[in-house]
C-alpha cells in the first residue's frame, strides 16, 4: 500500500491543478484517473481573465498566452452587447480561447515538473476511512487492484464523483430540461467576426473559433430540437439544418471532430467538506455552460483549497482553515448555478416576450455598471472573499490583489503576482518598516518578506499589504491607518 499525504481523484484540470498547488506546498500528491488517454475533445474552450492570473502568479500565464487566441470581449446569454473586460485592473482583460485538452496538457506538464504523481489508468472504486486514521483508495487498473493510503483525499471526479458519495453529500438541483446542440466543424458561406452569435423567432446560433485551422464551435439552441435527450448522438445533417433555419440556406458545415448535445443540468453540493474529504469543480457545482465558467470556478477551487490542505496538513495553520474553503467558495458555486440557470432563460426561449427580455438586457448592458456587474462575475474578477474568521478584517481584507508592478529595495524590477510564484504567502512594504501584524496561527516563516523602494502599488496607496498565496489580500495598511 502507498502513504501519501493526499489523493486527488481525478485528472481533470481541476484535479491537476489541486495536484499542483498541493506539491507546491510541500505535500506528497498522487493523481487517480482513471482514463488512459486525455479527452481529446474541445470542451472548455474560454479561458477567463482571473484563471490567466492564476497562471501568473505560478509564473505560467506565458504558455497559455502563446498558445490560446485572445478575444476582447466575453457573452452573457449570447445577448447582442457584449462583455467588456477592459474596465478591470488586470494584465488580462480578455477572455483566451484554448481547447480544455491544451489546458489540461499545460496543466499537466506543470505538475510533472513539480513532481506530481499522476497515474492513468486507474479507477477509483472504493473509500473508506476517517480524518484522524486517514482513508485507504482501492483504484481498479489493468493489472488488478492497488490500494492506496492518504491523510486527505480530493474529488475532482465530477458528476458521478465517488469521493462526494463517500462523503455522504447531497448534490441537490435539477435534471436537464433543455437539450442544445454543439459541433466542432469546417464553415463555409459566413464571413464576417470570429464569434458571431445570432438570435432570432427560429432560435440562438453561436458561432466561436476552435483553432487555428479554420475550425469553428456551431452552438445551436433550436427549439425544434431542444426536447431531444442529451444523451442521443447529433448528426451533421442534423446541425446543418438547424443553423440554416437561423443563417441562411447558403451555410455549410462539413468535417465535424465533435458533435454532441448538453443541457441545463444544474446541482450544487450541500457541503464541500466533509473531514478530510474535499471535493472541487464539476464534483461540486454542475450547470449550463454559459458564459464559460464550469473550469474556471473549478481552477479557483482549486487555488482556494491547495495551498490550505498543504497548511493543516503540514501543522502550519488550524483545522479551521479548511472550512473556509467551504464559507468562500461554495457561494461561488451557487452563484454560478444562479447566473447560468438566469442565462439558460434567455437563451432557449424564443416566443416574443422572451425576445423582448433579451432586447431589454442587451440594451441595459450598455450601461458600465451593468457591464461591470455581469463581467465581474463571469470572469472572476470582482469576487470578493468575505473579511473575517481567520483571516481578520482588516482594511482590504478578502479582495483580489491586482498584478501591479514593484520595484524591489536592490532595484529589480517585478510584479505582485510575480512575488507569489513559490505559494507563499507576501509581505510587501515600502520600505519604512510598515508591518503588518500577521494572523495568530500564521508564522513568520511561511511568509516572504519583501521591500518596494518604489512604494506598495493600489488604489490605497498602502505602505503594506499581505496577501494569501491565492492572490487574495489579507489586509493592507494605509498612510492614514
Ligand atoms: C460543451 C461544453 C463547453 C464548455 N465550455 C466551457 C468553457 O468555455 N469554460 C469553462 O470554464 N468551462 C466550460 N465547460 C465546462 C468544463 O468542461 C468543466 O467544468 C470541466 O471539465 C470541469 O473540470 P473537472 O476537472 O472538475 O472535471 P472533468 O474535466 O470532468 O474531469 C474529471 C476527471 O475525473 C475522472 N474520474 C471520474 N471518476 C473517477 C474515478 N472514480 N476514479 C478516477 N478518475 C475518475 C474522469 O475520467 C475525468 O478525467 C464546458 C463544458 C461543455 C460540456
Amino acid at each position: 500500500m502507498k502513504n501519501l499525504d493526499v489523493v486527488v481523484v481525478g485528472g481533470g484540470p481541476v484535479g491537476l491543478w489541486t495536484a499542483c498547488e498541493l506539491r507546491l506546498g510541500g505535500l506528497d500528491v498522487t493523481v487517480l484517473e482513471r482514463r488512459t488517454e486525455r479527452v481529446a475533445q474541445s470542451r472548455a474552450l474560454t479561458l477567463h481573465g482571473r484563471t490567466i492570473e492564476l497562471f501568473a502568479m505560478r509564473g505560467i500565464a506565458e504558455r497559455f498566452l502563446a498558445e490560446g487566441r485572445p478575444i476582447s470581449n466575453g457573452h452573457y446569454a449570447g445577448l447582442e452587447t457584449r462583455l467588456d473586460f477592459s474596465c478591470f485592473d488586470t494584465r488580462f482583460p480578455f477572455t483566451l480561447f484554448l481547447p480544455q485538452s491544451r489546458t489540461e496538457a499545460l496543466i499537466e506538464d506543470h505538475a510533472r515538473e513539480l513532481g506530481v504523481d499522476i497515474l492513468r489508468g486507474h479507477h477509483v472504486e472504493y473509500i473508506t476511512g476517517n480524518t484522524s486514521d486517514g482513508y485507504d483508495l482501492v483504484a481498479r487498473h489493468a493489472q488488478g487492484n492497488s490500494t492506496f493510503h492518504a491523510r486527505a483525499v480530493v474529488g475532482a471526479d465530477a458528476r458521478h464523483s465517488v469521493v462526494r458519495q463517500t462523503a455522504g453529500i447531497s448534490f441537490d438541483g435539477h435534471d436537464a430540461t433543455v437539450s442544445i446542440m454543439m459541433g466542432d466543424v469546417r464553415i463555409d458561406g459566413l464571413e464576417g467576426p470570429p464569434v458571431r452569435m445570432v438570435t432570432n423567432e427560429h432560435g440562438g446560433v453561436a458561432i466561436v473559433p476552435v483553432a487555428a485551422d479554420g475550425t469553428v464551435r456551431v452552438i445551436m439552441a433550436d427549439p425544434e430540437r431542444m426536447h431531444v435527450p442529451v444523451a442521443q448522438p447529433l448528426s451533421l445533417d442534423e446541425l446543418t439544418t438547424s443553423t440554416q433555419r437561423i443563417l441562411g440556406a447558403g451555410i455549410r458545415l462539413s468535417e465535424p471532430s465533435w458533435l454532441t448535445r448538453f443541457g441545463d443540468e444544474t446541482r450544487l453540493a450541500a457541503r464541500y467538506r466533509e473531514g478530510n474529504l474535499f471535493i472541487a469543480g464539476d464534483a461540486a457545482h454542475l450547470h449550463l455552460p454559459a458564459g464559460g465558467q464550469g473550469m474556471n470556478v473549478g481552477l479557483q477551487d482549486a487555488m482556494n483549497l491547495g495551498w490550505k490542505l498543504a497548511a493543516v496538513l503540514k501543522s502550519e495553520a488550524p483545522d479551521a482553515l479548511l472550512d473556509s474553503y467551504e464559507i468562500e467558495r461554495r457561494p461561488i458555486g451557487a452563484q454560478l448555478a444562479r447566473n447560468t440557470e438566469a442565462q439558460g432563460a434567455l437563451m432557449t426561449r424564443f416566443d416574443p416576450a422572451h425576445l423582448a427580455l433579451r432586447a431589454e438586457m442587451s440594451e441595459l448592458l450598455k450601461m458600465p455598471e451593468v457591464n461591470r456587474r455581469l463581467a465581474g462575475v463571469l470572469s472572476g474578477f470582482d469576487l470578493r472573499y468575505p473579511a473575517g474568521g481567520l483571516f481578520g478584517n482588516r482594511m482590504g481584507s478578502g479582495e483580489r490583489v491586482p498584478d501591479h508592478p514593484v520595484t524591489l529595495a536592490d532595484g529589480t524590477s517585478t510584479t505582485i503576482h510575480s512575488l507569489l510564484a513559490d505559494g507563499r504567502w507576501l509581505h510587501l512594504s515600502s520600505g519604512n518598516g510598515t508591518r503588518i501584524t500577521l494572523p495568530d496561527w500564521l508564522s513568520a516563516d511561511s511568509v516572504r518578506f519583501v521591500e518596494a523602494s518604489s512604494g506598495v502599488p493600489g488604489a490605497d496607496a498602502p505602505t503594506a499589504l499581505l496577501a494569501r498565496p491565492d492572490g487574495y489580500s489579507a489586509g493592507h495598511m494605509t498612510h492614514a491607518a
